[in-house]
């Protein structure tokens, strides 16, 4: 069953995203070559406890840090390491927090210094493609119009949408229905209405669509070593329009000023 949330209920879970959005901007003025994974990890969770939330991925099916760190050809779930960055890498980082019994979910996918013009392509596309999703998430539309969205403006640019992982809705619970998958047919899937939230989350890969899981149990890898990007959006369905929940705002404003 889809929980739909009231207008007081989206309001709560917006604070939630607007904290992981925050989160996100703390740690992309430190993200640059030279710096490990571990230490965005341990910046994020004070950050997040210092505003009165827990993380939500650390201990969820056994995941042991704050963040998912996931750098080049890593898809998701990359664990924070004593990786060091380098030059021309993209970091790929999704946070979870939980404020008030609500949950946020969000992830956005760094430049790390310098990167390559067709790496920076592949960053742009998946970006688009989230936004692209976004714009169907109308009451009265169906999940298949967003994961439909999402394909065609990937795989307009020549890439490939990964299929083993898919958005979710968001509430109580981190991971709710519908399952909202990345690729898929117009008018097909659950209705949405007012009220639904989900998160949105295109996993979009330079080279083949397939992936391979690494023997930490968590990390997912592009089975070619091509590049990944990952950019995810909690919103909450509406008429006319989406309301988004997540801001990529906080964290542009700190990478202009790099
Ligand atoms: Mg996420
Ligand atoms: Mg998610």
């Amino acid at each position: 069953m889809l929980y739909i949330k009231t207008d007081e209920e989206v309001g709560l879970l917006k604070e939630s995203n607007m904290l992981v959005s925050r989160t996100l901007a703390e740690i992309a003025s430190m993200i640059r070559p030279g710096i490990t994974t571990l230490y965005l990890d341990k910046i994020a969770e004070s950050f997040i406890r210092d505003n009165g939330a827990t993380p939500a991925f650390k201990g969820y099916g056994g995941f042991p840090n704050t963040l998912c760190t996931s750098v080049n050809d890593e898809v998701v779930h990359g664990i924070p390491s004593d990786y060091i960055l380098k030059e021309g890498d993209i970091l790929s980082v999704d946070c979870g927090v939980i404020l008030n019994g609500w949950y946020g979910d969000s992830a956005y996918t760094f430049p790390v210094g310098e990167i390559k013009e067709e790496v920076k392509r592949l960053l742009d596309y998946t970006r688009a493609a989230l936004e692209e999703g976004v714009k169907e998430a109308v009451a009265g539309k169906r999940v298949g119009d967003i994961s439909f969205a999402v394909q065609a403006k990937a795989e307009s640019g020549g890439y490939s949408v990964v299929r083993d992982l898919v958005g979710h809705g968001i509430g109580r619970k981190l991971h709710e229905l519908p399952e909202v998958a990345n690729w898929g047919k117009q008018g097909t899937g659950p209705k949405m209405e007012k009220g639904l939230v989900i998160c949105i989350e295109p996993m979009i890969n330079a080279g083949k669509k397939e992936t391979l899981q690494m023997r930490d149990g968590w990390t997912i890898k592009t089975v070619d070593g091509k590049p990944s990007a990952h950019f995810e959006y909690a919103v909450a369905v509406d008429k006319g329009e989406a309301e988004v929940l997540t801001t990529f705002e906080f964290i542009e404003k700190v990478l202009n000023k790099k």
